[in-house]
């Protein structure tokens, strides 16, 4: 999703919920004997907009990416990308313009939305901002069906322990903020 990721102005920003705790005002002072219990942490939680560069989700709509079209069939339920009409290479992620012959006639594709898993790994720590209460999660290469791509994306419906190579998965959507849309895999 190259194409989607220039900085253009006016885009929607995805949110993010930061919860912010306040320490109870005797939290922290030296207790004296048989004060009255410690009152229970108050937690406010807010909506921020997060960072553009630390937005995962490409721009989607026509105005802001050529690539719509992806996201529009995505919505549909169908996972598209590019091929060349000069040189037929089907090419992921999808493109404006060959890189092998540099053509832009370029026509949109379905893709099989089975495959199975070539290599994964898991998060166990560290998720990326907005992701953290989605840990541990598995992420992987799928080769798909019958088409020689290789893609990167989530795998949801099993844990990274009983996760293996091998493991049949099939694409689904889901929705992301800001009325956008993405796909995953799960395993079957
Ligand atoms: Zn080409």
């Amino acid at each position: 999703m190259a194409e989607g990721a220039p900085s253009t102005p006016g885009r929607k920003p995805s949110t993010v919920q930061v919860a912010q705790v306040e320490r109870a005002p005797d939290a922290t002072a030296s207790a004296g004997p048989s004060e009255s219990p410690e009152k229970p942490a108050k937690v406010e939680v807010e909506t921020r907009a997060l960072p553009f560069l630390l937005d995962f989700l490409p721009l989607q709509d026509a105005k802001n990416t050529r690539l719509s079209p992806f996201f529009d069939a995505l919505r549909l339920g169908r996972l598209t990308t590019t091929r060349c009409r000069r040189d037929l290479e089907l090419l992921w992620p999808p493109r404006v313009a060959c890189p092998t012959c540099h053509g832009e006639e370029l026509e949109w594709v379905d893709l099989p939305s089975r495959g199975h898993l070539y290599a994964f790994s898991a998060v166990l720590a560290g998720a990326p901002l907005g992701m953290e209460s989605e840990l541990p999660f598995v992420v992987g290469l799928v080769d798909l069906e019958s088409v020689t791509l290789r893609l990167f994306g989530r795998v949801v419906g099993v844990s990274w322990q009983e996760c293996r190579v091998g493991q049949p998965v099939r694409l689904e959507t889901y929705d992301a903020p800001g009325g956008r849309v993405f796909y995953r895999f799960r395993a079957e």
